[in-house]
């Protein structure tokens, strides 16, 4: 229960909010909803009258949203400040604390099978598992004998092993890691049935990006996100069977018309979610695109959390919005 002064002040609040808000309908029209339906269907995953909340904005380029309870909350990468840093559970988290830093321009982070942090390091060029101690274990950081490009995203397979995407993005955006050129002959997935050890999994994509499986495991999405640095590249997120632990042949789930699709994630009722130029797209598993959770910026990538929460990296900002789970 609020005390009553506290109450008070909230309420004052509200109000002062109310009337900034119409003396702003009056000049400028009526705020655009946040979520944006394109299918009835949607109503059942988020409701349509559903707010943003803004938990943080300072980051330079955050990324790797991950929902960590033994980490003390969300965990998170700002890639550019090359930092990880961890928000408290709970609608008003306050300040980040640190995790990491520096951290070798980390981007993507992953629970593994035990509950420990699995980081993609773009400057590191490699993937790597914090212990219990803060000690990090090297999972990947070559494959047949040559450099990694620099991990980008991972995820935990049904396999048990951790899979992982392997774009140019750390080796070519002076901000985002180191400058050099590419050791490895394609941009792959892969994955890491134990530390040290790495299989390729598919080179059909040209910059693969985020990745997320379907809840029976029998599917792989894999965002194409080779169209941030070629005119002429994709911009689709690619449906991948899998097969006695290999990938099949692909099918296109959903193609962008503008920007390029990169983290993506899965709901436990099969529904895509994708960060892209014009914040979280939602496709029924068959493709059919359900609606968007806009943000104010280019959205990065998405964890779920406790309750039904689904945090959303955007830039320099971590959101969250409440889902129906
Ligand atoms: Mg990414």
């Amino acid at each position: 229960m609020l005390h009553p002064h506290r109450r008070t002040v909230l309420g004052g609040l509200i109000l002062g909010g109310a009337a900034l808000a119409g003396a702003g309908r009056a000049a400028a029209g009526p705020a655009a909803p946040v979520v944006r339906v394109d299918d009835s269907r949607l109503a059942a995953i988020v409701d349509p009258e559903a707010g943003l909340a803004t938990l943080y904005a300072e980051g330079r380029w955050c990324e790797g949203p991950c929902w960590a309870p033994a980490l003390g909350g969300l965990v998170f990468s700002d890639v550019k400040a090359d930092r990880i840093l961890v928000l408290g559970p709970g609608p008003a988290p306050g300040r980040p604390a640190t995790v990491r830093a520096p951290a070798h321009n980390a981007n993507g982070n992953t629970l593994d099978g035990q509950g420990r942090l699995v980081t993609c390091e773009h400057r590191g060029r490699r993937v790597v598992r914090r212990e219990a101690d803060g000690g990090l274990t090297v999972l990947a950081d070559a494959y047949d004998g040559r450099k990694l490009n620099s991990p980008n995203d991972a995820v935990l397979g049904p396999d048990g092993a951790i899979w992982f995407t392997d774009p140019v993005y750390g080796i070519t955006e002076p901000e985002e890691g180191i400058q050099a050129e590419p050791e490895q002959a394609a941009r792959r997935v892969y994955r890491i049935p134990e530390p040290g050890r790495v299989e390729a999994m598919t080179d059909v994509l040209d910059q693969p990006n985020g990745l997320a499986f379907a809840p029976d495991g029998r599917t792989l999405y894999v965002s194409e996100s080779g169209a941030s640095l070629n005119p002429e590249g994709g911009r689709a997120i690619l449906a991948f069977p899998v097969e006695d632990g290999r990938l099949g042949r692909h099918r296109v789930l959903a193609e962008l018309e503008a920007g390029v699709p990169d983290g993506l994630k899965v709901d436990a009722r099969g529904h895509v979610f994708a960060a892209c130029i014009d914040g979280v797209r939602i496709y029924h598993p068959d493709g059919t695109p359900l609606g968007r959770i806009a943000t104010p910026v280019t959205a990065a990538n998405m964890a779920f959390g406790a309750k039904g929460r689904l945090y959303i990296a955007a830039s320099h900002a971590i959101h969250a919005i409440d889902l129906k789970a």
